[in-house]
C-alpha cells in the first residue's frame, strides 16, 4: 500500500493537486484560509513568517501545515512574487462536499507568477509588467513580450552577428519581470543585462512545448486562423516564441483573455538604443545614489495626469526614437500646446479626471476581478471623450488632427452603464447595492419587498411594544438566529405566550414569533435573490462590454499619446524649453545655452550657467574637455547627451537653439562603477564599458566619455585614453566629448583632425578657485585638484603638504619630454 492511501481523502487530494504544481507554492482554500503543507508548510511558515502546526493526515506523524487568512492573501502572494516564487491558488469548488463524496472539489483556478500579475495592489500603476518568451532557433532569435494587464503584445526577430547584443538591446528597452525561453538559447550568461541581475531567472522549457503545431493551435484560437497574414507574423522564431507566450498564459490564468487580440511587429530600428549603462548615468528613470524617481529625468519630466499616461511616457523615454518623421510628429504636436494655453489647460483638466481604462479593459476581459466601481470610473471617463475631442478639433497639427479623428464614439457604452450602476457602488460584488432602480424589473420588486420590509419590521416593532406594554422592546437582526425580539430580563414575565424563547444573553431575552418569522422570509428571500439576479445581471453586463474591448484599447492609447504631449509641452512651458530642430540633412549638433534640465531644476533660481556646444562629422567631432575638479565637466557633458536623449523622444529642450541630425545610439561611460558582487575590479568594469562602445559607435553615435583610464599607473592610463580617442576620432568618426584629468591628451588638437580642446572656466581669486562654469576653447594646464580637497575639508597640515609634493613633481616634469609617435 502506497502511502498516498492510507492518507485522509483531503490530503489524497492536496497531493495530487500538489503534483501537478510542483513549482509553484500551492495556496490550497480550507474554509476561510488557504493552507500550506508538507514542504510548502515548512518554507511558506520561514519565508511569510507563520506559525507552524500540524494536522492529521491518516499517517502517523501529523503533516506540517500553516495558512493565512483568505482576505489578506494578496499581500502575502505580492511578496512571494517579489521573492520569485510562483502561486498556485486551489480553490474550493463549492461549499460541501458533493453527493456521495466526502471531501469538496477543488481545482487550481489561476497560478500567478511576476510576469502574469493582473491584480490592482500588486501592480505598479505607472509602469508596464512584461512576461516575455525568447526562442532561438540557431542563429535566429525571436522574441515575444505581453502586459496582460492592458493587452498589449509584440513580437520581433533578431539575426546576424550580433544576436545576444540585440537582444540584449530589447531587453534592456522592455525590462521584463520574468522570461521564458527554450533550451535552445543558451546565453542567458552573456547577456548583460543578466550579469547585472536586473532581470530575474530564466525559466527554460522543452522543444515540445514551442512545437509548431500545437502553438499555431494556440494563435489561431486567440487572433484567428488569418493571423499570420493580419498581424503579418511570418517568422517561424516569432511565431515560436508568441505562441508559447500565449500558451503560458492561457494555462496559467485558466480562462480567455479577450484583451489580448493583436500582436504587433515591433521595428528595433524604430528606436535610439540606450544599453544599460547609458540609461544609469544618465539617471533616466533612477538617480544612480539611491535609485529614486525624484532627481531622475523622467521624475522631472513627467507631467502626466493619468496613469495609462504615466506608461506611455516611460516608454517614449526609455525609447527615443529614430525616425525623423515620427519626431517631428510630436514635436510639432507639443508646439501646438506649447503655444495655446488655453487648449493645454482644458486638456490636462479632462485629463485630470480620467481613469486608468487600459487596465479597466484588461479587467473585464479577465472577469473575477472587475468591479462595479470599474464601471462607474469607466463611465465617468468615456464621458470625457465628447469634450476631449471638441478641444480638438481645431488644432493644426498632423498628429492631433488624427488623434481628434480617431476618438471613439462611446455613447452607447456611458447610457449602458449609466442605466445599470448605482452613483455610488459598494467595492465588493458580493454585497449587492449596486445596480441602479429601474434597470430590472425583477429587481426593483426585491428592493421594494426589501425596503419596505424594513418599514414591516419597525412597525411590527411598534405594535408589540403597544400590545406588551414594553416600552423598550426592540426587533433585531443577527447572521445566526436572523430576526428577533430583545425584552430586558426584569420584564420578561410580560412577553405573551406566543413568543417563543430563542436566547439569553446577558440582561435580555430574545424570542421570536410566528408573525416575524414570516415577515422574516419574505425579507430575507428577497435580499437573497436581489443578491443572486444583481451578480446574474452584473456579468451579462461584463460580457456586454467585452465587444468594446478593442475600442477602450484604441482609446486608452489616444488619451495616453495626448496625455504625454500635454505633459511634454507643460513642462516645456514651465522649465523655459525651446523646439529642437532635427532633420537626417544636418549634418551638425548645435546647442546654444544648453542647460542639464535636472541640475538646473535643482539649483532653482537662475544659478545654472547654460553653455554651448559643436559637433560635426569633420571639423569638430571630439571635444578634449579638461578643467579643475568640480568646474562641471561631467554636467555639460551629460547635458548635451540628455538634450539629444530628450530631442529624439520629441521633447523640447533645456537650450535656446538647438539642432541636430538623428542619433543612433547615445553611449555613456561615466565614473566608477565597482561591479564587485559580480567578480569585476573597478578598472575591468570600466574598460569592459569602454570596449562595449568601441565595439558598437558608429558615425551616427554620440560618445560621452568621463575620466577613462584613471584606475590603473598613471603611463597606462594615460595610453589607453590616447589610443582611445585616435580610434574615436580617426576610425569611428562618432561625435565624442571626452573628458579628462591628462592634459597630455590637449596634444591631441595638433595631431588630430576633428579634435578640439575646451576647458571649463575658472578664476584664481587670493589662491582660492571660483568656478565659472563656462566652456570655452583651450586647454587647462592645472586640476585645482589640491584646492578642492580642502574646499572638502581635507585637514590644512595635509593640504599643505600636498601642495609641497606637487611643486616638486612639477618641477621634474618639466624636464621630461613625453614624445608620442602620432603618424599612424
Ligand atoms: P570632477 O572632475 O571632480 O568629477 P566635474 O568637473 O565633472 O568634477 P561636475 O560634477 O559636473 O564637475 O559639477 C560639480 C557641481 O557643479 C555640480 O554638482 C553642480 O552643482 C555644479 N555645476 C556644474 N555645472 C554647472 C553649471 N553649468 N551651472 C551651475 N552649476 C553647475
Amino acid at each position: 500500500m502506497e502511502i498516498i492511501d492510507k492518507m485522509s481523502g483531503m490530503m489524497k487530494q492536496y497531493l495530487q493537486i500538489k503534483m501537478q504544481y510542483e513549482d509553484a507554492v500551492l495556496f490550497y482554500r480550507l474554509g476561510d484560509f488557504y493552507e500550506f503543507f508538507f514542504e510548502d508548510a515548512i518554507q511558506m511558515s520561514k519565508v511569510l513568517d507563520l506559525t507552524l502546526t500540524g494536522k492529521d493526515c491518516g499517517l502517523e506523524e501529523r503533516a506540517p501545515m500553516c495558512g493565512i487568512p483568505y482576505h489578506s492573501a494578496e499581500g502575502y502572494i505580492n511578496k512571494l512574487i517579489n521573492l520569485g516564487y510562483k502561486v498556485a491558488i486551489c480553490e474550493q469548488l463549492s461549499n460541501v462536499p458533493e453527493k456521495g463524496k466526502k471531501v469538496v472539489d477543488r481545482e487550481v483556478v489561476r497560478i500567478i507568477t511576476p510576469g502574469t500579475i493582473v491584480d490592482e495592489g500588486m501592480l505598479e500603476d505607472k509602469k508596464n509588467n512584461y512576461l516575455c518568451c525568447i526562442y532561438q532557433n540557431q542563429d535566429k532569435i525571436g522574441v515575444s513580450y505581453c502586459d496582460i494587464s492592458t493587452g498589449e503584445f509584440e513580437t520581433c526577430k533578431i539575426t546576424g552577428n550580433n544576436v545576444i547584443k540585440d537582444l540584449n538591446d530589447i531587453l534592456v528597452r522592455v525590462m521584463p519581470a520574468e522570461v521564458l525561453c527554450n533550451n535552445n538559447f543558451v546565453s542567458e550568461n552573456d547577456l548583460p543585462i543578466c550579469k547585472l541581475g536586473l532581470v530575474s531567472k530564466f525559466s527554460y522549457f522543452d522543444e515540445k512545448y514551442f512545437e509548431f503545431e500545437l502553438i499555431n493551435q494556440y494563435l489561431v484560437e486567440q487572433f484567428g486562423s488569418s493571423y499570420s497574414q493580419e498581424f503579418n507574423l511570418k517568422d517561424k522564431e516569432c511565431i515560436s516564441s508568441s505562441g508559447s507566450l500565449l500558451r503560458y498564459l492561457l494555462e496559467t490564468q485558466k480562462r480567455s483573455l479577450k484583451h489580448i487580440n493583436s500582436i504587433r511587429i515591433c521595428n528595433n530600428k524604430r528606436f535610439m538604443t540606450i544599453d544599460i549603462n547609458t540609461r544609469r548615468n544618465l539617471e533616466i528613470l533612477e538617480t544612480i545614489k539611491d535609485r529614486r524617481k525624484k532627481g531622475s529625468l523622467i521624475g522631472l519630466l513627467d507631467k502626466t495626469k493619468t496613469s495609462m499616461g504615466a506608461r506611455m511616457f516611460r516608454s517614449w523615454i526609455e525609447q527615443p526614437l529614430n525616425d525623423v518623421k515620427e519626431i517631428n510628429a510630436r514635436l510639432d504636436s507639443v508646439e501646438e500646446f506649447y503655444s495655446q494655453i488655453m487648449l493645454r489647460d482644458s486638456i490636462n483638466e479632462q485629463l485630470t479626471k480620467f481613469n486608468d481604462i487600459e487596465r479597466i479593459s484588461g479587467r473585464i476581459a479577465y472577469g473575477t476581478n472587475f468591479t462595479p466601481r470599474d464601471c462607474l470610473a469607466l463611465k465617468n471617463s468615456l464621458e470625457l471623450l465628447p469634450n476631449i475631442k471638441l478641444l480638438l478639433e481645431t488644432t493644426k497639427s498632423t498628429k492631433l488632427k488624427n488623434l481628434y479623428k480617431e476618438v471613439p464614439d462611446f455613447s452607447s457604452v456611458v447610457k449602458l452603464l449609466a442605466d445599470a450602476i448605482s452613483d455610488n457602488p459598494p467595492a465588493l460584488l458580493s454585497n449587492g447595492g449596486y445596480i441602479r432602480d429601474g434597470y430590472n424589473q425583477e429587481l426593483d420588486e426585491y428592493h421594494f419587498a426589501m425596503s419596505d420590509g424594513k418599514k414591516w419590521i419597525i412597525e411590527l416593532e411598534q405594535s408589540e411594544r403597544e400590545k406588551t406594554g414594553i416600552k423598550n422592546l426592540k426587533v433585531a437582526f443577527n447572521k445566526v438566529f436572523g430576526y428577533y425580539i430583545e425584552v430586558n430580563k426584569s420584564l420578561a414575565m410580560n412577553v405573551p405566550l406566543t413568543y417563543q424563547r430563542k436566547q439569553t444573553v446577558a440582561n435580555n431575552e430574545r424570542y421570536i414569533t410566528q408573525e416575524l418569522k414570516n415577515l422574516e422570509e419574505k425579507i430575507l428571500g428577497a435580499e437573497e435573490n436581489a443578491k443572486k439576479l444583481e451578480q446574474r445581471l452584473f456579468a451579462e453586463l461584463r460580457n456586454n462590454l467585452i465587444e468594446y474591448i478593442p475600442a477602450l484599447q484604441k482609446a486608452s492609447k489616444i488619451i495616453s499619446e495626448l496625455d504625454c504631449l500635454v505633459s511634454l509641452a507643460t513642462i516645456a512651458v514651465r522649465n523655459n524649453y525651446s523646439k529642437p530642430k532635427i532633420s537626417e540633412r544636418l549634418d551638425h549638433l548645435k546647442i546654444i545655452d544648453g542647460r542639464h534640465p535636472v541640475v538646473e531644476d535643482l539649483l532653482k533660481d537662475d544659478r545654472f550657467v547654460s553653455n554651448d556646444t559643436f559637433l560635426n562629422e569633420t571639423t569638430d567631432r571630439t571635444m578634449v574637455i579638461t578643467g579643475p575638479n568640480m568646474a562641471g565637466k561631467s554636467t555639460y557633458m551629460r547635458q548635451v547627451a540628455v538634450i539629444t536623449l530628450m530631442a529624439h523622444i520629441g521633447s523640447f529642450v533645456p537650450a535656446k537653439l538647438a539642432e541636430m541630425p538623428i542619433v543612433d545610439r547615445i553611449f555613456t561611460r561615466v565614473g566608477a562603477s565597482d561591479d564587485l558582487a559580480f567578480g569585476q575590479s573597478t578598472f575591468m568594469v570600466e574598460m569592459m564599458e569602454v570596449a562595449e562602445i568601441l565595439k558598437n559607435a558608429t558615425d551616427a553615435s554620440l560618445i560621452v566619455l568621463d575620466e577613462i583610464g584613471r584606475g590603473t599607473s598613471t603611463f597606462d592610463g594615460l595610453s589607453i585614453a590616447w589610443a582611445v580617442v585616435e580610434y574615436l576620432s580617426k576610425k569611428l568618426k562618432a561625435k565624442t566629448l571626452f573628458a579628462t584629468h591628462y592634459h597630455e591628451l590637449t596634444e591631441l588638437e595638433n595631431f588630430l583632425e576633428g579634435v578640439k580642446n575646451y576647458k571649463i572656466s575658472v578664476k584664481e581669486l587670493n589662491g582660492a578657485v571660483v568656478f565659472l562654469r563656462k566652456i570655452v576653447r583651450g586647454g587647462a594646464s592645472k586640476s585645482f585638484g589640491i584646492e578642492v580637497a580642502s574646499l572638502a575639508g581635507v585637514p590644512d597640515e595635509v593640504i599643505d603638504r600636498a601642495k609641497e609634493i606637487s611643486k616638486t613633481l612639477e618641477q621634474s616634469e618639466i624636464n621630461k619630454n613625453i614624445v608620442i609617435d602620432t603618424s599612424n
